[in-house]
C-alpha cells in the first residue's frame, strides 16, 4: 500500500496535484476539506458546525475532523492506498491517523510538503476565488488567516514527519507538470 501525505499551506495545489497522484498510482483521495464542503452543501450537521470555523479561516476542531476521517477510511476497505490532501493539519491529527493506520497495520510511506513563496500562495487563492466558488478564497483578510493558521497550527507537523524520516520537501513554483514531475520522481524514489 501506499499512503501519501500530501502536505503544503493553502494554494500551494495540493488539490491539483492530488488528483494527479490519484489516477497515476490508483489512490483514494481523502481531502478533509472537500468533505466538509459535501456535508455544507448536503446541510449536514457537521456541514454546519464545519462552516462556523471555514468561514474564517480557522481550523474545525480536532475531535471532529478525526472521526470524520476515521468513518471515511473505513468506506474504503478495497483500497490500494490514500492520498491525505488537508490532513493531518494538527500534532494530534498526526498522532490519530499514524494509530489509525496501525490499526490496519499500515502506515504513512511519505509526506510531501509543497513549498510556496507567501506572496504566490495569496495571489494563487484570490486568483482562483472566481472559479472554486469559495468564500475563503475570496477574501483577503481570510486569506491571510488561513495561511497565519497554517504556519502556527499545522507547519510544525513536518517535524511528526521528520523525525520518522519521512518528509520530502517538494518545489511547489513552476508549471503544473513540472511539480507533477518533480512529486513522481520523489515518490518513485521512496517505493
Ligand atoms: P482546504 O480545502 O484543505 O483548504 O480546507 C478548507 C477549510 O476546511 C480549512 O480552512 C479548515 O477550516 C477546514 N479543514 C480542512 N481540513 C481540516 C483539518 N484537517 N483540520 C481542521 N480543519 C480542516
Amino acid at each position: 500500500m501506499i499512503n501519501l501525505v500530501l502536505f503544503g499551506p493553502p494554494g500551494a495545489g495540493k488539490g491539483t496535484q492530488s488528483e494527479r497522484l490519484v489516477a497515476k498510482y490508483e489512490l483514494v483521495h481523502l481531502s478533509t476539506g472537500d468533505i466538509f464542503r459535501k456535508n455544507m452543501k448536503n446541510e449536514t450537521a457537521l456541514g454546519q458546525l464545519a462552516k462556523s470555523y471555514m468561514d474564517k479561516g480557522n481550523l474545525v476542531p480536532d475531535s471532529v475532523t478525526i472521526d470524520m476521517l476515521k468513518s471515511e477510511l473505513e468506506l474504503y476497505p478495497e483500497a490500494k492506498g490514500f492520498i491525505f490532501d488537508g490532513f493531518p493539519r494538527t500534532s494530534p491529527q498526526a498522532e490519530a491517523l499514524d494509530i489509525m493506520l496501525a490499526e490496519k497495520s499500515q502506515g504513512i510511506t511519505c509526506m510531501l510538503a509543497l513549498e510556496v513563496a507567501e506572496a504566490e500562495l495569496e495571489k494563487r487563492l484570490l486568483g482562483r476565488a472566481a472559479t472554486s466558488g469559495r468564500a475563503d478564497d475570496g477574501d483577503i483578510e481570510i486569506v491571510r488567516n488561513r495561511i497565519a493558521v497554517y504556519n502556527r497550527e499545522t507547519a510544525p507537523v513536518a517535524e511528526f514527519y521528520k523525525v520518522q524520516g519521512k518528509f520530502i520537501s517538494i518545489e511547489g513554483m513552476g508549471g503544473i507538470d513540472e511539480i507533477s514531475n518533480r512529486l513522481y520522481a520523489s515518490i518513485d524514489a521512496h517505493l
